[in-house]
């Protein structure tokens, strides 16, 4: 054994199992007679921002990333090895543990955005190999029949393409590797981590949305369990009920679950229990977080401006107080305050509600659709940059909707998805 080590880097892909980033850090560490450093960088380029005023990081998604971090650190002490957590930026950090131990490679997820890429970037300028690795998408981007920069612009044309006979199927799900022996690297941990340590789940979620690789395999189990797959296309829409919808944005978010596993075990499911219309539609909404995926990585900054990726003008101002009425559940439209008390609660709402208050600040406050997308970046627990900033520029006609946005009638929209007004009286009351 050489004193080389392999970093493992570990961004957004908390877990061991159907991590192709490990198994490539795991050969390239036994090849090289190295040995491998799993290190997780705390986010410092998000702990610290703030964009529009607003923290880049709120507590739902700092809680479930804090447990996830320790579900991936006590997993692998279970397995004999360590996770090294530093707060810095990955190209500082790797530099001082190059100090220490011979840097030989850097093993990465693919970068997602505009952030990630310009570490990998300053990564390599400093000298250090890396290799980049699709970690958490269903396909890599050699399967895509496009080339990935040439994304079909709407996610028909593109889930077309993936579907089409003989249809794209994701890889099977790898296994944990064999890890080899791990080098240590210690620093003490940030304030801010420590503060974080005892955050307790909202009693307001219905949900017992636990960060971690084990917690999400408990849920998904439970979820199949039930049989409530056999019913998701009719119930997905609905604002509450804890088997509506699978709930498993948060566990995908953080890369606790692989999408390739959900999508087998839903095809193992079918063969167990029965396929019907609700048992692919899961896969359909897979597919909707694939093509986000991508999209953010095709789209690139212009993702983020206010004309999106699609340069459209578009209106809508920051005016302070309507943004603060939206964002405390005070706009006098109950359906939208009752959903914007529950994001806040609970740091989740449902896919029928997001679009609901999305269409509110844009079309009716008339405000910069952008405040929205930081907002729900600050407070969603399954905070993930693809699906909240394609969804939102999507919504707002400047993304990916070849009808140019939509405009929910929210009146009517109340009336059909809560008829009872059980979810406005539940939110409404604290
Ligand atoms: P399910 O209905 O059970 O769907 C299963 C999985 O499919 C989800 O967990 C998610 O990974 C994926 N999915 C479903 N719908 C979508 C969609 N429209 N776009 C992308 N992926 C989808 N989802 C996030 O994971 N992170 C976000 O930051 C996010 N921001 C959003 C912002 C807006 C304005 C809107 C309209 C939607 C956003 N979504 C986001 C997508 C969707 O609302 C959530 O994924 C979903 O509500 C989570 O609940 P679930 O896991 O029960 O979903």
């Amino acid at each position: 054994m050489t004193d080389e080590v392999v970093v493992w880097l570990v961004r957004d892909t908390l877990r061991l199992s159907d991590n192709p980033a490990l198994v490539v850090a795991c050969e390239q560490a036994k090849k090289r007679g190295a040995a491998l450093l799993p290190l997780v960088c705390l986010e410092p380029r998000r702990w610290a921002a703030q964009q529009f005023g607003l923290p880049r990081i709120g507590p739902h998604w700092a809680r479930f990333r804090v447990e996830s971090v320790r579900n991936l650190k006590t997993e692998l002490e279970a397995r004999a090895g360590t996770l090294c957590l530093v707060a810095g930026a990955p190209d500082c950090v790797i530099s001082d543990i190059n100090l220490k131990h011979r840097v030989g490679l850097v093993v990465t997820d693919l970068p997602l955005s505009t952030e990630e890429r310009s570490e990998n970037e300053k990564l390599k300028s400093k000298g250090f190999s890396v290799i980049e690795v699709v970690c958490d998408e269903l396909y890599t981007a050699e399967q895509l029949p496009f080339e990935p920069n040439e994304l079909p612009a709407s996610f028909s044309k593109f889930r077309k393409m993936v579907e089409k006979k003989p249809a794209l199927l994701p890889r099977v799900p790898l296994s944990i590797p064999e890890l080899p022996a791990m080098a240590r690297y210690e620093q003490p941990l940030p304030a801010q981590w420590l503060d974080l340590q005892d955050i307790k789940l909202p009693e307001a979620c219905e949900v017992e949305t636990v960060g971690g690789a084990s917690h999400a395999q408990a849920h998904w189990g439970n979820y199949l369990e039930a049989e409530a797959l056999s019913h998701y296309k009719e119930t997905r829409n609905a604002l509450q009920g804890a088997l509506n919808s699978s709930h498993l944005s948060a566990w995908l978010a953080h890369g606790c679950l692989s999408p390739r596993q959900v999508w087998a075990d839903s095809l193992q499911y079918e063969a167990q229990v029965g396929a019907n219309a609700s048992t692919y539609w899961l896969r359909f909404e897979l597919l909707w977080r694939e093509y986000f995926r991508w999209y953010a990585r095709a789209t690139d900054w212009t993702l983020f401006r206010r004309s999106g990726p699609e340069n459209r003008p578009i209106l809508g101002d920051q005016q302070a107080t309507r943004f603060a009425n939206w964002r405390e559940g005070q706009t006098g439209c109950d359906i939208v305050d009752a959903a914007m008390r529950e994001l806040s609660a609970t740091g989740w709402i449902s896919n029928r509600a997001r679009q609901l208050v999305a269409s509110h600040l844009i079309y009716e406050f008339n405000l910069d659709w952008r405040l929205g997308a930081a907002w729900f970046e600050a407070q969603l627990v399954d905070y993930d940059v693809g699906s909240n900033w394609g969804n939102w520029a999507y919504i707002a006609g400047v993304g990916a909707d070849p009808r140019g946005g939509r405009i929910f009638n929210l009146e009517d929209q109340a009336a059909r998805y809560d008829s009872e007004g059980a979810y406005r009286a539940k939110w409404l009351a604290i």
